[in-house]
């Protein structure tokens, strides 16, 4: 077998790979052993997944929504003491809601004396860079089609074999080119909770869906709590998704035509 991205022989390659990384909540989006070879998968942990994860945006999301990695621990934040003491947040997944803050000690004696109680965490924060972005949603994007090409006779090759995947592959693998745009949405809050088929309240953590285009372009499409994220996997360039949003009135794919709810909803 050979692997999807450097094409390589990928028959020895021990370890799954995670479409959306497991310190976002993935257990079920995953390619079985040597579609991505063991070398490519440790290469993209490091240099595509993780810079996206510790960036201060994805950071802050998985401290607010208790988001464990896959040792079980959800990354600390600061906070601030009012007036004007950092300090460091913990909390724990597991039992009622919890934060342990590490306080200086002069932060801890002005408390005790009464003179600072309040405790405030930043709501906003950059979002990442659109280069670290860009590089995921390749990664992110070929995965997703080789999953859905998987159980077809013939799928794996396509994907490894078609050149037009070669450029969005290269920016996955390498990083180039620098500039390759993505498009970028809030469709829904952070919080926000749906009812799912069984009426249980439940709140999306990821989802994807491809768009093909009248012009013919095949756009991925991605949302993490409500962020809709778009890219192009034909070329650097969003126009398309641009204009087939103004034709659809703003709607998103993941929420239209074959993804659209049942009416009455
Ligand atoms: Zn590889």
């Amino acid at each position: 077998m050979r692997c999807i991205f450097c094409k390589a022989d990928s028959s020895d390659s021990q370890s799954v790979e995670h479409i959306i990384p497991e310190s976002l909540w993935n257990t079920e989006q995953i390619l079985p052993r040597r579609v991505v070879c063991d070398k490519c998968n440790n290469y993209f942990a490091r240099n595509v997944e993780k810079p996206l994860l510790d960036s201060p945006a994805l950071t802050h999301l998985r401290f607010h929504e208790a988001v464990p990695n896959k040792r079980g621990r959800i990354p600390e934040i600061d906070g601030l003491i009012l007036p004007g003491h950092v300090v460091r947040m913990r909390r724990h997944v597991e039992g009622p809601f919890v934060a342990s803050v590490a306080l200086p000690p002069q932060a801890f004696d002005e408390i005790l004396s009464g003179k600072s109680s309040t405790l405030v965490l930043p709501a906003e924060t950059e979002p990442p860079a659109a280069q670290i972005v860009s590089r995921f949603l390749a990664k992110v994007a070929i995965e997703a089609l080789a999953q859905r090409l998987l159980n077809f006779p013939g799928g794996l090759d396509y994907v490894i074999d078609e050149v037009c995947f070669d450029p969005i592959r290269k920016l996955a693998r390498v990083g180039q080119p620098k500039a390759w745009p993505h498009h970028s949405r809030r469709i829904y809050d952070i919080n926000h909770r749906w009812n799912d088929e069984r009426g249980d309240n439940v709140q999306v953590v990821h989802e994807y869906d491809f768009l093909y285009t009248e012009l013919g372009e095949l756009y991925f499409v991605l949302a993490l709590y409500g962020l809709e994220l778009a890219i192009n996997i034909g070329g650097p360039d969003v126009d398309g998704y641009r204009a087939w949003l103004a034709k659809s009135d703003g709607a998103s794919p993941l929420y239209s035509g074959k993804n659209a709810p049942p009416s009455g909803e």
